[in-house]
């Protein structure tokens, strides 16, 4: 790590200038916090979960204070437009969420009784917390893909380390300055910054890591995780599909469609990036969504007003610009949109309809990332499915038919963790709940979501007490005969 940048440039997305430098931690750096939150995190796993939910709901008060600013910090970062400006508030209901939930997860971890196959042994559960859990995090939502994995760490009394994008690298410095207001947090939850080689230092000081990004990152960070043989749980990307079948009010599928495809211009994981329409519907989908995609406006005036912001990362917008060369090239129309504008310094895409795609086109096969809706014909049902589960990833799915019946029998032969039915976007229905596993490259690992996403912080042990006689090698009959074999 010599030769590294001590400071990274970091591009504001809204003006295309540099308006910010990250001072790059060193690998002594990493190693020396990690050392520290292992060194503090002895004390907070030992006053037990509701005394942690105390220190966290201090520290709920204090976020309360600076919503707003947490929120100011994160659309800085991003460009806005989309969940940034209510970041604030989406970490209270995190921690909020996670003071009611955290009691009931330990409780129902805990076994105590006798064994079923040995009486006179008597059982104990005891769960331990991973001491110093690692977060990298992306760019697309930096504050809140950060926090879903961090918060019910810190919960679980594991101490938390964590790596934030080097795209998106201010608002982590402004929650910061809420958890210093609540010294026991601070002593367990850190940060370090930079890019690649830090987010491999962080890997090789950690116990566990929960990372949340692309498919060709995510195989390199599984990769050191193996060679340190740590468990790793990683949140990669997708190419969702959306089915509207024939019978589908087209009018909500449109509604639907469009805004899972372009909110937050499209950068999202769960974004649908391919459409499937029976051939009967198809045109009169096709009409209707080119009509309200070009009702759609750019916040380039006004970062609160408008429906898209500019791309956050300027790179992306290469990427997409390929995306739709490839798709032409290969025979597809753009019906609207089509061109990355540079307005101001941003990067901007209205929302791009292309018909005529096939599954040739990295459109339809690779993450785009981008507002970018591609929609593709089919005549039948199992033609749709067959279409829909054409692909690597797994992530979610949704599907616009007729009635709920007619979607859910669709829905469940779909191959994603998340089927959305008659809708699109309603990851949060599932907050609290339960958690779902992605399919293929989409992820790894246990769910992040629910009461049980806590175990990915813990290990269970047991203990076990013999209260009758000890075996004896020389009479050793206390289990019964093997199988299979009659009683002397
Ligand atoms: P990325 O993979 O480029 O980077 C993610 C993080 O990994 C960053 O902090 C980066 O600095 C770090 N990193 C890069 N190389 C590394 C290495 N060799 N070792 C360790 N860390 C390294 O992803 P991105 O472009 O920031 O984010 C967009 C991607 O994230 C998209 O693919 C999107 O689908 C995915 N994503 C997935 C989810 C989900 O929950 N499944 C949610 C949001 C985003």
């Amino acid at each position: 790590m010599a030769s590294r940048p001590a400071v990274l440039n970091v591009r504001n997305p809204r003006s295309g200038e540099v308006d910010f430098q990250l001072q790059v931690s060193s690998r002594e750096e990493v190693a020396a916090k990690a050392a520290r939150l292992r060194e503090n995190q002895i004390a907070w796993e030992a006053m037990g979960v509701d005394a942690r939910c105390g220190v966290m709901a201090r520290w709920l008060e204090v976020v309360k204070t600076r919503a707003g600013d947490i929120g100011e910090a994160d659309a800085h970062d991003t460009g806005g437009c989309h969940t940034s400006y209510v970041q604030g508030f989406i970490t209270m209901a995190n921690v909020g969420g996670w003071l009611q939930d955290a009691p009931k997860a330990f409780a129902d971890l805990k076994w105590e009784g006798k064994s079923f196959t040995m009486p006179s042994v008597e059982l104990e559960s005891q769960v331990v917390a991973m001491p110093l859990t690692g977060v990298i995090s992306p760019w697309n939502a930096p504050l809140m893909l950060a926090l879903l994995d961090a918060v019910p760490a810190l919960f679980a009394g594991s101490a938390v380390l964590l790596k934030p994008s080097e795209v998106t690298p201010r608002v982590i410095e402004t929650l910061f300055e809420t958890v210093r207001e609540v010294p026991e947090l601070a002593a367990v939850f850190d940060y370090v910054s930079g890019a690649a080689d830090v987010g491999q230092a962080l890997i090789a000081e950690v116990d566990t890591i929960c990372f949340t990004g692309s498919v060709p990152t995510g195989r390199k960070v599984a990769i050191a995780c193996a060679e340190r043989l740590i468990p790793c749980n990683l949140e990669l990307g997708g190419k969702d599909p959306c089915i509207v079948t024939e019978n589908a009010d087209l009018d909500r599928a449109v509604t639907s469609v469009l805004r899972g495809a372009v909110y937050a211009t499209g950068q999202v994981c769960y974004s649908i990036e391919r459409v499937y329409v029976h051939e009967s519907v198809h045109d009169a989908f096709v009409a209707k969504l080119v009509e309200q995609a070009q009702a759609v406006r750019l916040n380039s005036d006004n970062p609160r007003a408008g429906h898209i912001g500019p791309f956050t990362f300027a790179p992306q917008a290469e990427i997409v610009t390929r995306h739709i060369a490839d798709a032409v090239a290969k025979g597809a129309m753009v019906l609207t949109g089509g061109a990355v504008e540079n307005i101001g310094g941003g990067l901007y895409l209205r929302p791009t309809v292309l018909t005529g795609v096939t599954h040739d086109m990295e459109i339809m096969r690779d993450e785009t990332f981008g507002p970018c809706i591609p929609v593709m014909a089919y005549s039948d049902t199992e033609e749709a499915i067959r279409l829909a589960n054409d692909t690597q990833f797994g992530l979610t799915a949704s599907v616009i038919a007729g009635d709920a019946e007619e979607a859910k029998a669709i829905g469940r032969r779909i191959n994603a963790g998340g089927i959305f039915l008659q809708d699109t976007f309603l990851t949060f229905a599932k907050l609290r709940t339960f958690g779902s596993d992605s399919f293929g490259w989409s992820g790894h690992g246990a769910p992040r979501i629910g009461p049980e996403s806590l175990r990915r912080f813990l290990r269970r042990k047991s203990l076990m007490v013999q209260h009758g006689d000890v075996a004896n090698i020389q009479n050793d009959h206390h289990l019964g005969p093997p199988p299979g074999r009659p009683e002397a």
